[in-house]
């Protein structure tokens, strides 16, 4: 874990200024676009720092780490995104600490899901992940079958269906990436056509490698680590 946050506050500001010249170049409101600062591969006193730098979304991957991590809460005005892969017997820990959770991709994860939101009382806002690109090595599900875990998440009255997330192929060009977030914008506006009353705002995409394609794409959260964190 890195300790040092020296050039953290450069870092940010870096990253804000080429976030706000990619939504500049697409034309859209500043305030559109939401910055979560993946921070799996720093400890709690970096997140600490950015967040009194200005941060307010953090995000990680993994469910034990980030409980110990957060033993003690982040203030209540932080926003924390599960952005890794589930498993369906970190249900519960992840419910207990995440305030929003992104990598949704399968039945049995919404019925699990499900049950622990309902145990705690809570209604968990949660994003499907999709595997755009259809890397097999990749989490999310097949954009054919977005349709129906939505249909399924309408029905589970502890879940709120906010949006969808992808992770596109690490590519030398970033521009070659661009298929797969305006993929992701089409599958989205098709959902919302097909489905009334649900509001599918969150469309997170967009890494330290192409976040300003994503942005051009319509990007609503773009989840970035390295530019952040990583000196
Ligand atoms: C690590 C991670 C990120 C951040 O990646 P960087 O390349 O460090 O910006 C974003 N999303 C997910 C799902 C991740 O696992």
């Amino acid at each position: 874990m890195m300790t040092s946050t020296s050039g953290l506050a450069e870092r940010i500001a870096a990253v804000q200024a080429a976030v706000d010249r990619a939504i500049a170049r697409a034309g859209r409101d500043p305030a559109s676009v939401t910055l979560v600062a993946v921070s799996k591969t720093v400890d709690r006193e970096a997140v600490d720092e950015a967040y009194a730098l200005g941060l307010r979304h953090f995000g990680e991957n993994r469910v034990q780490e980030a409980t110990a991590k957060f033993a003690s809460p982040l203030p209540a005005d932080a926003t924390l995104h599960l952005v890794g892969h589930l498993q369906t017997n970190k249900v519960r820990s992840a419910v207990a600490l995440f305030d929003l959770v992104e990598s949704v991709d399968r039945p049995s994860l919404v019925d699990a899901l499900e049950k622990e939101a309902a145990r705690a009382g809570r209604l968990v806002p949660v994003v499907l992940q999709v595997n755009v690109a259809r890397e097999p090595q990749k989490a999310g599900c097949a954009p054919e079958d977005a349709a129906a875990l939505l249909a399924q998440l309408r029905r589970c009255p502890h879940l709120s269906p906010r949006g969808l997330m992808t992770i596109a192929p690490l590519e030398a060009d970033p521009e070659r990436t661009r298929p797969v977030f305006r993929a992701l914008r089409e599958l989205r506006d098709a959902l919302t056509r097909d489905l009334s009353e649900v509001d599918l705002g969150v469309l997170s995409m967009g890494m330290t490698n192409d976040y300003a394609i994503a942005i051009e794409e319509g990007a609503t959260h773009v989840r970035i680590g390295r530019a952040v964190f990583a000196g």
